[in-house]
């Protein structure tokens, strides 16, 4: 039996050698690529295969999308435990039909759990019933980091700055398009987010976002040039050092912004 067993190994080794070689003789050069995982033959079955997961669903009108089964989910429709207020103590959003919703003057939420680099999930709907102008419509904003602002405003035919409308990083990056639904309707956000690295007070590696509103591409790997923060009618703020991981945060800007399926998927720096 053992004999046999060698016999077999043997031959497996032989062909495989001479699969090799009959490759290398047609002009088929065997390549190989050096990765975290080790150093692969291209097209190796044997490479180590990514993570098997079942993804979610997207949001409609009526109901809300589903998140992958990776990610964490911050807000499923049904209370804010994951939340706490900006001002100290526990979120004083409201909370009804699947969603909750910014109170004036109550403060921004943000996550009780920290992240840094990210892929991050909303959806939000600006309020139907249309009062205000300019930056006094539908305003809200989705902070990662507690920190860098993508704009959540009521940006259909309601005419601000353009590096203030509804995708915009706020005072920094005007979107590629505005993909506004009308006012009351769900929209959402997907946001690739990877967090700046500060190094002796001083950042060294500026932060990215790539944005999807409404599932159009609206900010491009765009590499952040400082802060976002309002500080003034025609200034802007810088980087200013801050930990690792924050938590994400939602604005209360005084209007009733609704949001709704929030959740993130940590990725690498
Ligand atoms: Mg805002």
């Amino acid at each position: 039996m053992r004999i046999v067993l060698l016999f077999v190994v043997c031959l497996c080794v032989v062909l495989a050698g001479c699969a090799s070689q009959q490759a290398a003789k047609e002009g088929e050069k065997l390549q190989y690529v050096q990765t975290d995982t080790g150093r692969w033959l291209i097209h190796d079955v044997n490479r180590p295969a990514p993570p098997i997961i079942t993804p979610g669903t997207l949001g409609t009108e009526t109901e809300a999308g589903k998140a992958p089964s990776d990610a964490v989910v911050l807000f499923d429709g049904t209370d804010l435990s994951q939340w706490t207020s900006g001002k100290g103590g526990p979120a004083k959003w409201i909370v009804r039909d699947g969603y909750m919703e910014a109170v004036k003057d109550s403060g921004p939420v943000g996550t009780k759990r920290t992240f840094g680099s990210c892929q991050l999930h909303v959806e939000f709907a600006t309020p139907s019933k249309v009062t205000g102008s300019s930056q006094g419509r539908g305003n809200s904003g989705v902070f990662l980091m507690d920190t860098y602002e993508v704009q959540v405003l009521d940006s259909y035919d309601n005419k601000t700055y353009p590096d203030g409308q509804c995708a915009a990083l706020y005072g920094r990056n005007v979107p590629l398009v505005n993909a506004c639904r009308k006012p009351g309707e769900w929209q959402s956000y997907d946001i690739i987010f990877h967090r700046p690295i500060f190094k002796g007070g001083k950042v060294v590696r500026k932060a990215t976002f790539t944005v999807f509103h409404n599932g159009v591409l609206v900010q491009d790997h765009v590499e952040l040039q400082g802060g976002t923060g309002w500080n003034g009618p025609h200034a802007i703020s810088n980087y200013e050092p801050h930990a690792d991981r924050l938590p994400i945060a939602l604005q209360d800007h005084g209007n009733p912004v609704k949001f709704r399926n929030v959740w993130v998927r940590e990725l690498a720096d």
